[in-house]
């Protein structure tokens, strides 16, 4: 046997005696210990706290169903349409977005403020989607928080210690780090995932660019977990021209999203 046999058949081995999840968003193997329905239940239990460090849900129902559509439509032609995602407008002035394993997807006033259209909109849902379909939050959680903390602070008695302990567990949750490669999966797997729902694929370009810019005026959450975002849009504009065409049937949706998101949203 070659040695690169015995590396593939050691590898293999491990695999099936551990955890490891095909990743449908590159097609590999990935090491993975959380069962699905783990992610389901994380999600679960820490949204509320989630929603309520970001400052609450935004009381708009009108602009909360139109994020939720958006969202929807993308998770409908996703990996997994059999997840039920929620998509969450929160109050933090912060320029933000934050995945939650199993389906939870928090955009904050401070990113939907800096947004024009409806396109980009879509371009940060489906980034973020990508992230919890390929189950990135899951392993970051596994490898920088510990899975068993969080299940079990949430399934034992609730005290005046589990409380503070799950509200320091969400802040923990909230500066989880994702890998450079973790990001660029994400970057490609979130513009595939746009343009299938029917969006042009420029929208998450100008996402970039205003994220840039905004870097410059002060320190960008979304930035604070994901890497710079000068070569991204190098390489998410060269992926466009080179796998996408016949862009003029995509939406791009400047006027719905300057009605329902930022007309509401005017300080
Ligand atoms: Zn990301």
């Amino acid at each position: 046997m070659t040695k690169k046999l015995t590396l593939l058949t050691l590898g293999l081995i491990f695999c099936l005696c551990t955890g490891c999840a095909v990743n449908p968003i590159t097609g590999q193997e990935q090491f993975m210990l959380i069962p699905e329905q783990q992610d389901i239940t994380i999600g679960r239990e820490y949204s509320p706290e989630v929603e309520k460090q970001l400052g609450g849900r935004i009381a708009n129902e009108s602009l909360q169903n139109y994020i939720d559509s958006v969202g929807r439509q993308i998770a409908r032609i996703g990996h997994r349409p059999d997840w039920e995602y929620h998509f969450v407008a929160v109050e933090d002035k912060s320029v933000n977005a934050v995945a939650l394993p199993g389906g939870y997807v928090f955009v904050t006033r401070g990113m939907l403020q800096k947004m024009k259209t409806e396109a980009q909109l879509a371009a940060i849902l489906a980034h973020e989607m990508t992230h919890i379909v390929a189950r990135d939050s899951s392993a970051a959680i596994s490898r920088q928080i510990g899975i068993n903390i969080l299940l079990s602070a949430v399934t034992s008695e609730k005290t005046p210690e589990s409380v503070l302990l799950i509200a320091d567990l969400t802040r923990q949750i909230l500066d989880l780090k994702y890998s450079r490669e973790q990001e660029e999966v994400a970057d490609f797997g979130g513009l595939d995932y746009m343009v299938r729902a029917g969006y042009n694929p420029y929208g998450a370009v100008e996402v970039m660019q205003m994220l840039q810019d905004q870097q410059r005026i002060r320190p960008i959450e979304f930035l604070s977990t994901h890497p710079s975002p000068q070569n991204r849009v190098e390489y998410l504009t060269q992926k466009i021209q080179t796998d996408y065409y016949r862009l003029e049937d995509l939406k791009v949706g400047e006027e719905d999203y300057r009605n329902i998101v930022l007309e509401q949203l005017a300080d």
